[in-house]
């Protein structure tokens, strides 16, 4: 029983053909036409029936960034295109021949490693999207958590720190702001500019033009100190974060994707100190394990294709 996976990126549009072992047996990209809804949507309905022609699929999975509502079908709010209250899965199921369902990227991810990935062994995970900003995905009780309007577990914006750097969101403090790749670029430049252990970092700055996430890459894997020490202040927020987390979900795992992910175990050693450290009920609460996230690329159009088949099931 295949399904079919979009994933809908801000530069890309990636597509596949999923089977029920969240194995990818056809695929696509083609570049997300920015700014033209009527292009992107024809984009996605020829990526639709070109995957779909000889392979059987009962249904498809759409993942955009942004705000969809609890049905699945209008997406209220994105970041990257101009989508403001689109009922795009009205106009897919109009042009395709198939059932439709639009999902949160972040969801599509973090349902992708739960089913196939890091996640496969346990009930509850609550996965975060490191990227250049922070993306949530939350599985409870093997079921994934939307919230009541559709617009849950933007994980990336719960508060941390009150009054403190002013977020995209509009609000101030969010998790986004201290514990993104964006957040990592801002404190390795601190680090550069205090000399010290952050003359590496200067130096990449310097040949680089600026600190992005390769230079900065490169010189975590180096075991740069500087470098280092930048991952270990943001681990550390993100720890804390963690922290507030288990006190609402008590996941037995967080996974942790996008670029900043690829550190692996130098970014899970510092979110595992601070989060032991700042955990309620320290020594009583049982902890959680903390992973890498296994899908890497492919986790939105296998989530988001699953998605899909499973909707299928239950409506039976
Ligand atoms: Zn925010």
């Amino acid at each position: 029983m295949h399904a079919i996976g979009i994933d809908i990126g801000g530069t890309k549009i990636a597509g596949a053909v999923v089977d029920t072992f969240g194995t990818i047996v056809r695929q696509s990209r083609v570049p997300t036409p920015a700014g033209d809804v009527t292009a992107l949507e024809d984009a996605v309905v020829a990526m639709i029936t070109e995957l779909a022609d000889g392979t059987e699929s009962v249904a498809v999975g759409v993942a955009a960034a942004g705000f969809i509502d609890a049905s699945q079908s209008v997406v209220y709010y994105a970041p990257n295109i101009d989508w403001r209250n689109e009922p795009f899965r009205e106009k897919l199921e109009a042009r395709v021949s198939m059932p439709v369902i639009i999902e949160n990227d972040a969801n599509a991810a973090g349902w992708a490693e739960f089913r196939f990935g890091a996640g496969r062994l346990v009930s509850d995970m609550c996965m975060l999207t490191i990227g250049t900003g922070v993306g949530g995905a939350i599985v409870a009780s093997d079921t994934l958590f939307r919230g009541g309007f559709g617009a849950g577990a933007e994980l990336g914006h719960v508060r941390l720190v009150p009054g403190g750097l002013p977020c995209g969101c509009g609000q101030r403090g969010c998790l986004e702001q201290y514990g993104s790749g964006r957040a990592l670029m801002r404190m390795a430049g601190e680090i550069a500019d205090g000399g010290g252990i952050g003359l590496g970092l200067a130096r990449v700055r310097e040949e680089r033009g600026k600190l992005d996430g390769r230079g900065v890459g490169d010189l975590i894997a180096a075991d740069d100190p500087g470098a280092l020490a930048a991952l270990k202040q943001l681990g550390g927020w993100i720890g804390q974060g963690c922290a507030s987390l288990a006190a609402v979900l008590d996941p037995q795992l967080f996974v942790f994707g996008g670029g900043v992910a690829a550190a692996g175990e130098r970014l899970l050693e510092p979110v595992r100190r601070a989060f032991v450290e700042h955990l309620p009920a320290q020594g009583y609460h049982p902890e959680p394990e903390f992973a890498i996230a296994e899908l890497v690329n492919d986790a939105g159009v296998v989530g988001a294709a699953d998605l899909a088949r499973v909707w299928v099931q239950r409506r039976g």
